[in-house]
């Protein structure tokens, strides 16, 4: 896992700059470059919530679930990664195994408050993430606020 992880959120600085909203695409399973460990190790960070969708999803006790695919890391849950830092759930050329039940860390990327601190933030994030002004879809400012919202909520619960 490259980018997801190693994005942790933080308040937003500068709220105004996506004002107009941003251009983002995710250009799918073909890249992956969020969930494989192409650019190197990271984490993606669990609550309890999000540990009982998976192993709902997986049809496991939550135990099974936290046996086979969880790991504890700086006093927190997140999942394992392959020795290749891939996602534990990351299937190379197909992505990701538990899509519907992915956390939200995955689904708020890359509308973090890390990532949306400033325009700054935002194009060094464009280096690892093609999506990222790849065409002319527009994500409103209005979803990006809901994305960030969601993501500090579901943090605060972990
Ligand atoms: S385009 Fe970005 S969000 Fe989509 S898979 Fe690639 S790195 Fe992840
Ligand atoms: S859970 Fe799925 S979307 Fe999230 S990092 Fe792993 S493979 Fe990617």
């Amino acid at each position: 896992m490259t980018s997801l992880p190693q994005l942790e959120t933080t308040d937003t600085q500068e709220p105004d700059w996506y004002r107009d909203g941003v251009r983002f695409r995710c250009q799918g399973p073909e890249c992956g470059a969020c969930c494989s460990g192409r650019m190197g190790p990271g984490a993606v960070w669990l609550n309890r919530d999000e540990m009982e969708e998976l192993a709902g999803h997986l049809s496991l006790p939550l135990s099974e679930l936290k046996r086979r695919y969880v790991r504890r890391l700086e006093g927190r849950y997140s999942l394992k990664e392959r020795g290749n830092y891939d996602c534990i759930f990351y299937l190379d050329g197909t992505g990701c195994s538990v899509y519907e039940a992915r956390p939200g860390q995955c689904r708020t990327y890359p509308f973090w408050g890390r990532v949306m601190a400033s325009r700054v933030t935002w194009e060094i994030e464009a280096e690892k993430c093609p999506g990222i002004n790849a065409d002319q879809t527009r994500i409103e400012a209005g979803d990006i606020r809901r994305q960030l919202e969601i993501d500090t909520q579901r943090r605060d619960r972990s």
